[in-house]
């Protein structure tokens, strides 16, 4: 998701207001067939605002264990009463849009029937569980069925499912306004098993995404005739009903781990071919293939079919769409790996429905305004973002309640990469009444990393990056933290490592986690491997850990070297004393000329920040003289502080540590350099400080009470 609910619109509200090892491919270990198989029939009665559904779902138990029983996310109950993990959650933290739900507006979802395929009903054993620490009892967004007896290993269980939701008004992500409706995690499905652990299936909760396993989809939507439809997969055929005024809808696609659909009478849908060998040039795949070492057939990008469905009053956005994924298809293909499904589908979500900024497999939402400044690059931002996640999320599928970081740090990395190779940097987005004031004004412009690095500095202190989702301190924590900190960490990182190898770190992370579910120790792993480097400490100081980086310039001083010292001295046997009279007199004398003048220039450094680089992993220290000469030097950073002396027959004007800028995790730049003599020119002034202010807000966003 797009930075989610609270920090996203706030930014919305600021920016708009206002080593080398070779990286083949593996072969795929789950080859068509997945252990987990959906069939889902499901029927949207408008009138009603319900779906009535009937699922098929097969699991086989790959693991060596005998298991009991299943969870099931039922998360459409998180908008069933106040009395849910997500709206208790919400209460506790008071955010503000989540608990507004008016009356009638309301959306559950029942399991009407739960049996085997033989008839064996299993709804009488169904009960609802709550298990994640602190307790919110009388959440029902996980049911626990159990088996007559335990599966065993290697057998498979065929379920057979009816259910019935209402649809919420505006749930989070999922809903309808007036004819649209967009629907996400609306079927009954299974957790995570997970060896030896159980059921990996937590409850809804309002700072979290969400896990599952990949499955083989076929789902069959019923929707009013007039309806157009939007879906996950690939489609396979379309039925229409005239006697009912219906059209069934039939989509299927393997190796995915959800599935949503959206229908209303109001989009127009457009289709485009992204074309590998048309987007890339060829020297684009030969770069490519250099840079992470890889033979040429491994980066050529396959075609993909692209559906764009959009709100009518946005069709003059039409291009801007297209273009952001092609770019997005272009670059992460390139850099990640070839995209292993033949469809995208991009949706502008029907208007309200609090469903843009979200991703799903081969579907994602983005979201715009009619009126929107080119520059801006806004939607543009969403929909790689949200593309993204079909590597980040989508392939590598890692568990998003607990280490939402993985997909949501990296794909934040990611999307400022890519947003930066296609567009340059963006600007910033101000508006007044809805009208951009870009068409008028020429505003500054930002990289995403300068941004993420405004609401990623002054958060540590929160929560370690590396923390389940709904035990951060609060939404603002959640969200600066796995978004922009983790971000930000990732290009500190790039910048440590160098861009190649940072580049073949995160082609083999995709690649080798692709239909899997990695965690964190096996992204650091990569990172190891594929560098040749320890970095173990990198994430101790800045995933594991709430440690604030910041290392400084205390102070610079230049002083004239004295060619005399006073006091007593032992001259030809007998003691003299230097005073400073004798030593006027002998000067006048001697008149030493300018050029013999030897300064002694101390600069010291200091470690503000409790967070350490890493033994071997020095900072460096640039001195600039007043003749123009330059002094480099390396701080093992390890102390509180360090004083470096220079004797030179010039003063010193500027020193500075990391000034290559390696450590953009550093939380206060400012205090890097420490110059004598200092002039600011205004333009950086101005640009300081409208840093300072976004970084300002984004922390009032944290603490919103
Ligand atoms: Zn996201």
């Amino acid at each position: 998701m797009k930075m989610r609910r609270v920090i996203f619109p706030l930014i919305t509200a600021i920016l708009y207001c206002g080593s080398g090892l070779p990286l083949r491919a593996r072969p795929a270990e789950n080859p068509v067939g997945q252990p987990l198989r959906y069939e889902i029939w499901v029927k949207l009665d408008h009138a009603q605002r319900m779906l009535h559904g009937r699922e098929e779902i097969s699991w086989t138990n790959t693991s060596h264990d005998a298991v009991p029983d299943m969870l099931f996310h039922l998360y459409t109950n998180a908008f069933k009463n106040e009395n849910s993990t997500v709206m208790q959650e919400s209460k506790e933290e008071s955010l503000f849009i989540r608990a507004r739900v008016k009356e009638g507006e309301w959306g559950w979802v029942d399991v009407t029937k739960i049996a085997f395929e033989d008839g064996t009903d299993l709804k009488p054993t169904a009960e609802f569980v709550t298990r994640d620490e602190p307790r919110h009892p009388g959440d029902q967004t996980v049911m626990r069925v159990t088996f007559p007896e335990p599966v065993a290993p290697g057998a498979t269980v065929r379920l057979r499912c009816e259910f019935e939701s209402k649809v919420p008004r505006s749930g989070m992500r999922t809903g309808y306004y007036k004819d649209s409706y967009f629907i996400a995690q609306w079927f009954p499905k299974p957790g995570v098993y997970e060896e030896g652990k159980g059921w990996n299936c937590h409850e809804y909760h309002a700072n979290s995404e969400f896990f599952a396993d990949f499955a083989d989809f076929l789902v069959h939507i019923t929707v009013p005739e007039n309806f157009v439809v939007g879906s996950s997969g690939k489609l396979a055929g379309m039925v229409p009903d005239a006697a009912k005024k219906t059209a069934t809808y039939t989509y299927g696609q393997s190796r995915i781990h959800d599935f949503a659909w959206t229908a209303s009478p109001e989009f127009i849908k457009v289709e485009r071919e992204f074309i590998g060998n048309r987007e890339v040039t060829p020297q684009e795949y030969e770069e490519t293939a250099g840079r992470l070492a890889l033979p040429l057939e491994e980066v050529r990008l396959p075609d993909v079919k692209m559906t764009l469905l959009i709100e009518k009053q946005h069709r003059n956005q039409i291009d801007r769409h297209f273009k952001a994924l092609r770019m997005a298809l272009k670059y992460y293909g390139l850099w990640y790996g070839p995209y292993p499904y033949e469809t995208v589908t991009m949706i502008d979500p029907p208007f309200r429905t609090g469903s843009g900024g979200m991703e799903y497999p081969t579907l994602f939402t983005a979201g715009t305004s009619v009126l929107k400044s080119r520059k801006a690059l806004s939607p543009e931002g969403v929909i790689i973002h949200e593309f993204g996640h079909g590597y980040w999320y989508g392939l590598v599928a890692n568990n998003e309640f607990e280490e939402a970081w993985l997909d949501e740090g990296i794909n934040t990395y990611s999307t400022g990469k890519v947003v930066a190779k296609a567009y340059g940097p963006g600007e910033f987005g101000a508006s007044f009444k809805g009208i951009p004031l870009g068409w008028f004004l020429k505003l500054p412009v930002y990289y995403d990393y300068e941004t993420d690095r405004a609401a990623a500095i002054n958060i540590a202190e929160y929560d370690p990056v590396v923390t389940p989702s709904w035990k951060f301190y609060n939404g603002g924590s959640y969200g600066a933290n796995v978004y922009m900190r983790a971000s930000t960490c990732l290009n500190t990182l790039e910048r440590l490592l160098g861009a190649d190898i940072m580049a073949r770190v995160m082609r083999t992370f995709n690649m080798r986690y692709r239909f899997k579910h990695p965690a964190t120790g096996d992204f650091i792993a990569v990172v190891n491997e594929v560098s040749g480097k320890d970095l173990k400490w990198f994430f101790d100081e800045l995933f594991f850990n709430t440690l604030n980086f910041d290392y400084g310039v205390a102070s610079l001083r230049s002083v004239e070297k004295p060619v005399r010292s006073l006091g007593v001295f032992d001259v030809n046997g007998k003691r003299e004393e230097m005073t400073v009279r004798k030593i006027a007199e002998l000067e006048k004398k001697e008149k030493p000329s300018r050029n013999d003048k030897i300064y002694v220039t101390t600069v010291t450094l200091r470690r503000f920040g409790e967070a350490r680089v890493g033994i071997g992993v020095p900072l460096k220290v640039r001195v600039v003289f007043d003749d123009g000469s330059e002094e480099v030097r390396e701080w093992d950073g390890q102390g509180r502080w360090a004083r470096l002396k220079f004797e030179k027959p010039a003063k010193a004007k500027l020193a500075r540590i990391d000034p290559d800028m390696i450590w953009l995790i550093d939380s206060n730049r400012a205090n890097n350099g420490f110059r004598i003599e200092t002039k600011r020119k205004g333009i950086l002034k101005v640009a300081a400080k409208f840093m300072f202010l976004i970084q300002n807000l984004l922390l009032a966003a944290g603490s919103v009470s």
